[in-house]
């Protein structure tokens, strides 16, 4: 995955290479091909602490600027006399002003998880554009922008690790790198601020991209701003809403009322879901090719009963059978088991996973199976953070009722979140594929 990582960006960089010359000091990296074992910048980089940039190569041209500590002066505040054209407050569902700039509540943003702190940053005065990043292992940023040149501030903070080599990272813009192996941990240590300054990046095929690739742990990134003198937002490109994904998850169907449910689920545009169903359920398999539509059918064993009272030979005939009775009915080969009553062992697990079947269970219970009410129900969507999944059942009238769903629509909706899909390898809701 390291190398995997490295080789990529190196490849992009040979591919860039007169973009780049545009942008950055292209000389260190590209006459290095075979180098792994640096840490530091590929430019300069400007950090509220020292970081030792490698600059001496750069065209006068270029373009990595390199600020000065944000705090000690107002006119290194900003890298550019350009006009803003956007700015994001990365991971965030809020906006958060920094040095005169506004950043707005997370968007753009493909894959990645939201993270935030309550830990005050060392060496900025307002914290808040640093208290919270998008993480992840790979993710990027994409701006919908009209052409032009474009000059942009990177903002990150080490909110996690608290030592160095524990995450190093791979950043690159419109394709052309920007960092190589980053360990921010060294550069400015925990809760430490760093903002790098790109400049002079042509953009002309409609959006500008910031992408993360983590060679260990995950990539971060706490905010961004974008300025350009004759470039501005594309506005009549449609910009997703979400700035997190969370699984509605709908358990022991199909029902007699799925399909009125599923319609219900598809008017409050509360897709996808996923629905773990039981096979002994399925009396008629066209149902599954109708949930189909508003999502994924995955697997809650054949029947519903405790798989850690059956012999090995009985658990893997309820996965088994369950997979073929979903895909009889015309769904994929389902990838994730929920356990009926999520009771599971290591066994189970086992068996599961040579069939194919991620095991997971809930970050959030509903609590539906047991009497709560609409508004329980709606209230536990509240708890739900980007990633996580909530149980709730088919076979229960609080849930299915219309007015329920419309709720947890407008809630969502009023938060950032979108449905997700439940990934198959990590058991996180991620945007749906
Ligand atoms: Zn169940």
């Amino acid at each position: 995955m390291t190398n995997n990582n490295k080789t990529l960006s190196k490849v992009r960089w040979g591919s860039s290479l007169a973009l780049c010359a545009g942008i950055v000091a292209c000389g260190g990296t590209a006459t290095t091909p075979g180098d792994t074992s640096s840490s530091q910048p590929v430019q300069s980089s400007s950090a509220v602490s020292s970081s030792t940039p490698v600059s001496s190569s750069a065209p006068s041209s270029s373009s990595v600027a390199s600020s000065a500590p944000a705090s000690s002066s107002s006119s290194s505040a900003s890298g550019t006399n350009w006009p803003l054209v956007v700015a994001i407050n990365a991971g965030s569902n809020l906006a958060a002003t920094f040095n005169g700039v506004e950043y707005q509540a997370d968007k753009y943003a493909n894959g990645g998880s939201s993270h935030e702190v309550t830990d005050p940053i060392n060496g900025v005065a307002e914290d808040a554009l640093f208290q919270t990043e998008r993480w992840g292992e790979n993710y990027r940023y994409e701006v919908p922008v009209t052409p032009g040149t474009f000059t942009i501030s990177l903002h990150m903070a080490e909110l996690y690790h608290n030592a160095g080599g524990l995450r190093t990272f791979d950043v690159s813009v419109e394709g052309v790198p920007v960092f190589d192996d980053l360990d921010l941990f060294s550069q400015v240590g925990q809760f430490g601020a760093l903002t790098q300054w790109v400049e002079n990046i042509p953009v002309s095929d409609g959006s500008l991209t910031i992408e993360l690739a983590a060679s260990q742990d995950a990539g971060t990134l706490t905010g961004f701003a974008i300025y350009s003198n004759d470039g501005e937002l594309d506005t009549s490109v449609p910009v997703s809403n979400c700035n997190g994904y969370v699984g509605l998850t709908f358990d022991d169907g199909p029902t007699g009322n799925t399909r009125s449910f599923v319609n219900t689920l598809r008017q409050n545009n509360l897709m996808p879901v996923t629905f773990f169903v039981n096979g002994s359920n399925i009396s008629d398999p066209s149902v599954i090719r109708e949930m189909m539509t508003v999502g994924e059918v995955q697997n809650h064993a054949f029947t519903h009963d405790y798989l850690t009272s059956m012999s090995q030979q009985q658990v893997r005939s309820q996965l088994e059978d369950n997979n073929n009775a979903i895909q009889n009915a015309g769904a994929p080969k389902p990838t994730i088991l929920r356990p009926p009553y999520g009771d599971y062992n290591a066994t189970v697990e086992q068996i599961a996973n040579q069939l194919g079947l991620y095991v997971i269970q809930w970050d959030v219970d509903s609590r539906d199976w047991s009497g709560a009410s609409s508004a329980d129900i709606v209230n536990a969507v509240n708890q739900l953070r980007d990633g996580q999944n909530i149980l709730m059942h088919e076979n229960q009238a609080n849930t299915i009722n219309p007015s329920t769903m419309s709720q947890i629509a407008s809630l969502l909706e009023s938060k950032g979140l979108c449905p997700g899909v439940i990934d198959p390898n990590t058991g996180r809701v991620v945007a749906p594929r």
